[in-house]
């Protein structure tokens, strides 16, 4: 299996590009960490340039990833520009070999396929990582960071752009990803439970809450706690045999 180095881009006093709600140095680095999991379950071994929110030169990275001896290398970024500019786009240095082209080509084609946004092409550039690496090194820039949807992606799709970069490098490398885990909702704030116990009634519900538990059938404490089917069994019991009570009152 390859040796794949990650390099998400900038870092630390260098947060890259900024947008409305986030910062490409953070928006990489999710997808980085992420990545290097996907890779790694599917056999290779995966070296990062950081994995922590610090700043590493450009020269360093390539250097690192020279001295390690990896296979390939993918640099990881955000666009930027004026507000009305959107889309994906990979790079490749100006002047490589064609196995670079190709990695990059099925890099591209498995990103561009899913993203769901304009696709800008595949480019070349004399940028320095691409440059001083010694491996097929491919730089991505998912979308922009300065494009409010574009941003959206950034934000809200970073397990699906480490699973299509993934699958994008292993169609060239080869293994298998598989598919990622469900992402977990979030979870709503737990309440301690000491709070649900004496929390107060709604304003609009509290002359009711105060009649209940004056007549017993609630001791008013954890009212906003979901009640469990026993409970509210519970409940009905003592609202029913109040009720028998004040029949039998009646008849007397
Ligand atoms: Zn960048």
């Amino acid at each position: 299996m390859a040796k794949i180095f990650i390099d998400p881009g900038h870092g630390a006093h260098d947060p890259g590009a900024v947008g409305k709600k986030s910062k490409e140095k953070d928006n990489v680095l999710k997808v980085g960490l992420r990545l290097k999991a996907l890779l790694e379950a599917a056999g290779h071994t995966v070296k990062m340039s950081r994995s922590t929110d610090v700043f590493i030169p450009l020269s360093e990275r390539a250097r690192v990833a020279n001295s390690w001896g990896a296979d390939y290398f993918v640099s990881l970024h955000n666009n930027s520009a004026v507000s009305s500019a959107s889309g994906f786009e990979t790079f490749i240095h100006t002047h490589t070999q064609s196995k670079t082209a190709g990695f990059q080509a099925a890099i591209h084609k498995a990103i561009a396929s899913k993203i769901g946004i304009h696709d800008r092409g595949r480019k070349r550039a004399n940028y320095a990582v691409l440059r001083e690496t010694r491996m097929p090194a491919v730089l991505i820039e998912y979308a922009f960071i300065s494009n409010l949807e574009d941003e959206a992606i950034l934000i809200n799709k970073v397990e699906q752009l480490a699973q299509w970069t993934a699958e994008g490098i292993t169609a060239y490398v080869g293994g298998t990803v598989k598919p990622a885990a469900k992402p977990t909702p979030p979870k709503k704030e737990a309440i301690p439970l000491a709070e649900q116990k004496n929390a107060a009634p709604s304003a609009s519900l509290a002359p009711e809450v105060a009649l209940a538990k004056e007549a017993g059938i609630t001791d008013g404490t954890y009212l906003h706690r979901t009640a469990t089917r026993e409970e509210v069994a519970a409940m009905n019991y003592r609202v029913y045999k109040k009720l028998e009570a004040e029949i039998n009152q009646l008849k007397k």
